[in-house]
């Protein structure tokens, strides 16, 4: 083969990664129809909030997933991410997100990154969104997507989410999306007066509270049913 022809297959070969990754930012009219079908299965299973459901509509899930599993991206289950972490199933993100009852403005803290699924939705409802993840490399790889797709939470924290983010505390809001064994202390001091930490309790499966801080020392907790999380882990990986 003489250089001419190497440069060629090279330039066809840049071409064609070109192309798949503008391809891989597409959200088509066939994502959108099979996105506003998967939001109805969604709402009939009861997610009221017009503010929610509206944000679920908008943010593209298959983008937050790796290429070439467009089939699952649409389907109301969790899905295999990086560092063997997974993508939430939708009706839990807007179960959860509900439950945050979200305004625009609101401080919100998100501890369990993951796909940056969840941040994205928070950030349609135009909160200030500070989210922490453990996972190293998958931090890295959801902090390039970000970047990619212009979302912009106020600060994205490699980091253990046990300890919350004291330096920027309080908050209107903490969501936590792992099952966490217990619920950690710390997060309940860094809550508003007013504040709701929405967090899944438990080791095998996890029974969704929320907590909302009543007075400096008075929290009420409310409970709502049983979910199956990733694990909530201790310290940086
Ligand atoms: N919200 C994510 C869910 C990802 S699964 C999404 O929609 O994709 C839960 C995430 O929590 C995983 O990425 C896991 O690495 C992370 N995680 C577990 N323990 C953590 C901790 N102590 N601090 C921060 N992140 C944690």
């Amino acid at each position: 083969m003489n250089a001419d022809v190497i440069l060629s297959c090279l330039k066809t070969l840049n071409f064609a990664n070109f192309a798949a990754q503008i391809n891989l930012l597409k959200d088509t009219l066939k994502h959108k129809g099979l996105r506003n079908k998967l939001i109805d299965e969604v709402v009939a299973k009861g997610i009221k909030d017009p503010l929610v459901i509206e944000a679920m509509r908008k943010v593209p899930r298959h983008l937050f997933m790796d290429s070439g599993f467009l089939e699952h991206a649409y389907q109301d289950k969790a899905f295999p991410i990086s560092a063997g972490q997974t993508i939430s199933q939708p009706y839990t993100v807007a179960f959860q997100t509900e439950l945050l009852q979200v305004k625009p403005k609101d401080k919100v803290l998100e501890i369990g990154t993951g796909s940056g699924y969840q941040t994205a939705i928070l950030l349609e409802l135009k909160s200030q969104v500070y989210t922490i993840e453990r996972q190293l490399e998958l931090f890295k790889k959801t902090q390039l997507f970000f970047d990619k797709m212009g979302y912009r939470p106020k600060k994205f924290v490699f980091g253990d989410g046990y300890k919350g983010l004291p330096e920027e505390a309080p908050f209107d809001g903490i969501i936590v999306t792992a099952g966490a064994p217990e619920v950690p202390k710390t997060l309940l001091e860094q809550l508003n007066i007013g504040g709701r930490l929405v967090i899944p309790v438990g080791v095998d499966d996890q029974e969704m509270m929320r907590i909302t801080r009543i007075s400096e020392t008075e929290f009420k907790r409310e409970q709502f049913g049983t979910f199956r999380f990733v694990p909530l882990l201790e310290d940086k990986n």
